[in-house]
């Protein structure tokens, strides 16, 4: 089980920003700029490789509350990153996109 499978079960803790039936929103641990976002499915995906067709509504839906919490932080620019694989960065096998937001970002990306 990932360690993001233990905080949808609520096994061990985390600062949950959003929830509904299909997400769940928490801030990282290790955050990498002032506002630093997890959001996940609670399907368990992998990653973006391993979704399906029938993910779609669900990470649409995904995708549309990034752009909320974004707002209800008072971001109007941010960034919005998955690691697909370990050589991407991945490090936790459950899907997730990161919310970055709060400071100027550099492009392209380390
Ligand atoms: P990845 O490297 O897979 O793209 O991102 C995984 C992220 O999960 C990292 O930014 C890491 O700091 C975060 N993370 C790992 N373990 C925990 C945890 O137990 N709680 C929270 N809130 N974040 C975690």
């Amino acid at each position: 089980m990932t360690i993001f499978q233990k905080i949808i079960n609520r096994e061990i803790p985390a600062s949950i920003v959003y929830e509904d039936d299909l997400i769940l929103a928490f801030r990282d641990i290790q955050p990498q700029a002032p506002v630093h976002i997890l959001v996940i499915p609670k399907k368990p995906i992998t990653n973006l490789a391993a979704m399906s067709e029938q993910d779609c509504a669900v990470l649409g839906h995904l995708m549309f509350h990034i752009s909320q919490i974004a707002q209800a932080e008072g971001l109007t620019d941010y960034r919005v990153v998955t690691n697909n694989g370990a050589g991407a960065g991945q490090s936790v096998f459950h899907l997730h996109f990161h919310l970055l937001g709060g400071r100027a970002f550099g492009w392209p990306p380390g």
